[in-house]
């Protein structure tokens, strides 16, 4: 590559999503990646970097499978596209409905696809609305969700996060959607033991509902654990009470499983883990692991009858079960399914990851580490005692997210926590790499900032 003219070029032309983009143009270009195998990428400079990230919460088979590369040139060549619209579809589509189905249980019989999971959770509210108003229910359109939530970009997954500045930049939420606090004991849960502060945060929840009027509630929405608002996982009391209150105002119960899906948490489903049964599903990411963007759908019996009753429902997109990227889910499952790397996250690299992770707490600005199978959070401090941050906000997690890419990892950053979600195919001995390299960052990082 003539990695000069492509940063130049990158200056000039190219607008990245969620980045600094004053700094990428006054840096000349971006960071430019080049090639990939298993946990490792290198950029042009082939200065190889441990991906901490599987690059964002995604390649969780790792990265240079060549069955996927197969998978995907036997399907170009053989139908490289066809619609599912007015009733025709292809054969890796129905496979991976089916195989979705067979891997999620519990009722969820029916796949609809997308491309991303912002394109799955908008997907959602329409067919939220949808299964009401042919219920007869026409009033119930309210979302209530949580703080700290990522959903997504568009409009309507925007408005269903609230995360950072998103809402502020766009005049978001959108009419009918309404947020209560997250289940994120460590930053909020004061003086609560974590079990009753999660009981207090469902409670939330029903008061929220309460104060709509469950006639008007359509549905609550949640990551399983919340990833891009700093790994927030919810103590063991929440979900279950979150479902309890649900089903007790015949409110949907939604998971957004797209980080916490395929085997992050150490099962297929994060709601497995967390021990609730959602109505709907969204899934993205980890279901091609990253190598075709593809997201999906899962709906319950009760949910898809009125819609299959009813005919028509004028909804989905041009790439909707897109041959090519479903033969890469499925064969993404197949390969998931033969190394049996959820039972390994369950057994042996989740618990390994945890503890090891937590040996972290001794540095001087870490205030706690937070793990759920390879979901890992490291959540920074300038006062490990009172739990008071460093200011400005934002700017420790920036320094060592920094000092990271120096020593060779990547970690992002989500405000004051490092988090990180590697590929499930990291072995006990990279693990090790992966925190001595975090622990030697985190050093610097405090050395700079307690300076
Ligand atoms: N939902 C969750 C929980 C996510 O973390 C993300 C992306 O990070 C999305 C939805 C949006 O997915 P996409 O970026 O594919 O639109």
């Amino acid at each position: 590559y003539d990695a000069p003219r492509l940063r130049r070029l990158d200056a000039a032309h190219h607008i990245h999503p969620f980045s600094n983009a004053t700094q990428v143009v006054a840096e000349g270009g971006g960071k430019l990646f080049a090639h990939a195998d298993g946990i490792y990428i290198y950029d042009t400079d082939n200065k190889r970097y441990l991906d901490g990230m599987a690059g964002l919460w995604c390649v969780n088979v790792g990265y240079g499978r060549e069955e996927l590369v197969e998978a995907a040139a036997r399907q170009m060549r053989e139908l490289p596209y066809y619609s599912s619209f007015f009733g025709g579809t292809t054969p890796p589509t129905v496979e991976l409905a089916a195989k979705l189905t067979e891997l999620l249980g519990h009722g969820l019989n029916h796949v609809l696809f997308a491309n991303s999971g912002s394109e799955a959770n908008d997907t959602v509210v329409r067919l939220v609305r949808h299964f009401w108003n042919l219920e007869g229910k026409p009033k119930k359109k309210a979302f209530i969700a949580r703080r700290h939530a990522y959903h997504g970009s568009t409009m309507a997954a925007a408005s269903l996060g609230n995360w950072g500045t998103m809402h502020e930049q766009a005049d978001l939420p959108l009419p009918g959607f309404h947020h209560v606090e997250a289940p994120y004991w460590y930053a909020e849960g004061g003086d609560k033991d974590p079990e009753s502060f999660g009981i207090a945060c469902a409670k939330a929840i029903e008061a929220k509902i309460l104060e709509l009027g469950a006639d008007n509630v359509a549905a609550v929405i949640g990551e399983p654990v919340q990833g891009a608002g700093g790994v927030i996982v919810p103590p063991k009391s929440y979900w279950p009470e979150v479902e309890r209150i649900c089903r007790k105002h015949d409110v949907l119960l939604i998971a957004d499983e797209v980080i916490c899906g395929f085997g992050r948490t150490g099962a297929w489903f994060g709601f497995e883990t967390l021990g609730f049964k959602p109505d709907i599903v969204s899934m993205a990411k980890g279901l091609s692991s990253g190598y075709q963007p593809i997201s999906a759908v899962a709906v319950t019996d009760r949910i898809a009858k009125p819609l299959i009753d009813a005919g028509y429902w004028l909804h989905g997109f041009t790439y909707s079960g897109h041959p090519v990227a479903a033969a890469v889910a499925l064969k993404n499952i197949e390969i998931m399914e033969r190394e049996h790397l959820v039972q390994k996250v369950a057994k042996e690299t989740g618990p390994y990851f945890a503890q090891r992770l937590k040996t972290l707490e001794k540095n001087p600005i870490v205030g706690e580490v937070r793990t759920l199978g390879l979901l890992g959070g490291i959540e920074l401090v300038a006062d490990k005692k009172t739990r008071k941050r460093f200011e400005p906000l934002g700017h420790a997690g920036t320094v060592c997210r920094e000092r990271c890419l120096a020593n060779g990892l990547i970690m992002r950053a989500s405000f004051e926590t490092m988090v990180l979600s590697p590929p499930l195919t990291i072995t006990k001995a990279q693990i090790d790499e992966l925190v001595t390299l975090a622990g030697r960052a985190l050093d610097e990082t405090a050395a700079e900032l307690l300076k």
